[in-house]
């Protein structure tokens, strides 16, 4: 069982768990994106067998007819083993996906993989039309010529500010410098995508531009944040009439996880201790 210092962030260990949370989650107007937690396998046989899980997933969000879509992790599908091996797990995800009508969403990891990922979603992207989305960093200077790149690639894009340590050589370093790539990204993707824009942030400051944007340009884009971070926010910009969705992991392996958010901020740190207090 996940105790609670950490079931704000995790929906459960199960799939049947992590659907009751996609059903409450959707009763308040919010969409939601499941993640399997795992990453960084160097056998095929985990990398396997989260791919099926994945699949038979997508085929449990097409029965219960909920508001669900998936996002997998390159190293979770078998990029460290090797990326023919990955490109054959995400196809057959991908292929799931465009049977049961269930968005498939990738996130990108550290920068080593980034080629990889990127050259693996174009492809099927390309095969199987718009179903698919991808996770971009605007800490990374190369995005700007990414995004030229994915501009005429149909599916989706997700822009975040980017989760993994990079050097100052291929990496903006500094917050302010993050920001105001994420900014100058964010312009250029309501410029010159047809829609499909996903604002993955908490930053209101970024969701404010995100809506000035979408009045000055007319693009439409969707809010995706976090399971357990700002959700009264995610409910109340629902409310307001804009397509929010929340990324909410689940799984066995939460421990990391929960470390990471703890590490990104400190407060999150405070939220669970409060939650332990109150049972
Ligand atoms: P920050 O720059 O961390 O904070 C800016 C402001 O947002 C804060 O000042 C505060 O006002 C508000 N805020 C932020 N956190 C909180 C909080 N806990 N409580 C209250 N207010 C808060 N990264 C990747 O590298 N790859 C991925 O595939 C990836 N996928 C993601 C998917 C989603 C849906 C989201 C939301 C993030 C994802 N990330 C991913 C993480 C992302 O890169 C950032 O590390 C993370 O979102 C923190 O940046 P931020 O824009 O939310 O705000």
């Amino acid at each position: 069982m996940i105790p609670p210092i950490a079931s704000r962030f995790v929906a459960g260990e199960t799939p049947a768990v992590a659907l009751e949370h996609t059903r409450l989650t959707n009763a308040e107007g919010v969409k939601v994106i499941l993640n399997l937690l795992g990453e960084h396998y160097d056998d095929p046989a985990p990398a396997r067998d989260d791919a099926d899980a994945y699949r038979q997933l997508i085929a449990d969000i097409a029965s219960t007819g909920l508001d669900a879509c998936v996002s997998v992790k390159p190293s979770q599908i078998g990029l460290d083993v090797s990326e023919e091996f990955f490109r054959e797990q995400y196809r057959a995800i991908a292929e799931a996906g465009d049977e049961h009508d269930v968005f498939v969403w990738c996130d990108m990891e550290d920068a080593t993989t980034t080629d990889a990922t990127l050259d693996a979603y174009e492809d099927l992207a390309r095969e199987f039309g718009g179903g698919m989305g991808l996770c971009v960093q605007a800490n990374l200077r190369r995005t700007k010529t990414d995004l030229e790149r994915l501009a005429s690639v149909p599916g989706k894009i997700r822009l975040v500010k980017g989760a993994y340590e990079e050097g100052s050589d291929i990496a903006y370093t500094d917050k302010s410098d993050v920001n105001e790539a994420y900014r100058e990204d964010l312009e250029f993707m309501f410029q010159e995508f047809d829609g499909g824009i996903g604002v993955g942030s908490h930053d209101p400051a970024m969701i404010d531009f995100a809506t000035d944007l979408h009045d000055q340009y007319g693009t439409d884009f969707e809010i995706q944040m976090l399971m357990g971070v700002r959700e009264q926010a995610q409910f109340d910009l629902a409310a307001d009439g804009y397509e929010v969705w929340q990324y909410a992991p689940y799984g066995d392996k939460w421990l990391s996880y929960f470390y990471r958010r703890v590490r990104e901020r400190k407060e999150n740190l405070g939220f669970a201790l409060r939650a332990i207090v109150s049972g």
